[in-house]
Order: structure tokens, then sequence, then C-alpha cells
């Protein structure tokens, strides 16, 4: 698995400190509320559960699957519910949990399809962030780290479902694609 690594973008410890902080943050803002976190299966399961523990409003979890790019490493620009949430997100605060936004198509199908759920209010929580890739505007409340446009895996992020356990995100070397 090290072995198809090319560099480590962000280590572990570069991941925790800067969790610590957005936690902090997320806590200081929703003072006084309670949070439904809304991860967005499955690349976001580990920052979320990362995430969550350094929150210290009350916060409750729900999750969404969605289709994305399956093996390949570019968005199809299709978005299909695989998985809806449990909960009745009706008044509620919700702050959607992502891995990575890279062309927002993903987010921006989430978003819309949330708001006419009628919640209190909804927020966006990425780890990462892909600018130069967009294709839709989104609004991000919460950005880990904006990333250059490399595609990268570890600590939840997968390429073939592969390299999630990795505790770093690193840039995959390109000869793994074809594995
Ligand atoms: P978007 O709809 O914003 O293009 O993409 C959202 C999803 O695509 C992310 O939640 C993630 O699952 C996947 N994705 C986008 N960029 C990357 C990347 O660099 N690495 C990995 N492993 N997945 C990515
Ligand atoms: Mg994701
Ligand atoms: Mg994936």
């Amino acid at each position: 698995m090290l072995e198809d690594i090319q560099e480590v973008l962000l280590s572990s410890e570069q991941l925790s400190a800067r969790i610590r902080e957005m936690g902090r943050q997320i806590s200081a803002d929703y003072a006084g509320k309670e949070i439904l976190m809304i991860g967005v299966l499955r690349g976001a399961v580990i920052f979320m559960a990362d995430l969550a523990r350094a929150i210290d409003v009350p916060v409750a979890l729900d999750f969404m699957a969605v289709s994305s790019y399956g093996a390949s490493t570019t968005s199809s620009g299709v978005v299909r519910i695989l998985k809806d949430l449990d909960e009745d997100v009706e008044g509620k605060h919700l702050l959607i949990v992502e891995d990575i936004i890279d062309s927002g198509l993903t987010l921006n199908y989430l978003l819309d399809n949330l708001r006419s759920r009628k919640p209190a209010s909804i927020k966006i929580c990425t780890l990462l962030n892909k600018p130069e890739r967009r294709k839709v505007d989104v609004q991000v409340d919460y950005n880990g780290f904006t990333i250059p446009d490399h595609f990268v895996v570890g600590y939840g992020l997968d390429y073939a479902e592969k390299y999630r356990n990795l505790p770093f995100i690193g840039i995959l070397k390109p000869e793994a694609y074809k594995n």
C-alpha cells in the first residue's frame, strides 16, 4: 500500500491539529445548539469520526451515500442517492461532512436535496478542497485544507476502495491507477 504513494501531502499530525481547530470553531459557532452531522459515505467517515470528537456541543450522526466516481478518478456528473438519511431533518441544524470537494457536483446536488426537507440551517464542512476543478459554485463554511489538483488517497479517501485506512493524505503514483 505505502509503495503506491508518491508523496505525503498531509501528515496525520497536520490532520489532527487542523481538525482540533475546526472542532473549536464549530463548537463556538454552534454554542447552545445541537448539530446533526451528515456524513457523506464512505470517504468522510474517518474525518467525521475525528471531527465529532473535537466538537463539544451535542452532536447526532447520520449518513447518506451517493453515487460517485466508481473506480474512475474524474466526476461523471451523475449523482444518485444510494442510501438516504435515517432521521427527519426538519428544523435541525445540519452540518454536511465531506472528505473532499472537487467539481462540487455532489455537494450541489446534496444541498438542493437537503434544503427541500426544511432544516433550520445547513452548513458545509470539508476536510479537503480542490477549487481548481470546481464546476459549480458551492459555499464552503469550514474547509480543512485547500490542495492542488492531484488525486489524493488516505484518511478515508479511496482509489477503487483501497487506501482508506492510510493515516495520512497522500498523492497516489500514476502507475497505481492501472492496478
Ligand atoms: P465532486 O462531486 O466534488 O467532484 O466530488 C466529490 C467526491 O469525489 C468526493 O467526495 C470524493 O469521494 C471524490 N473525489 C474527488 N476528488 C478526489 C480525490 O482527489 N481523491 C479521491 N480519493 N476521491 C476524490
Ligand atoms: Mg465524498
Ligand atoms: Mg471514492
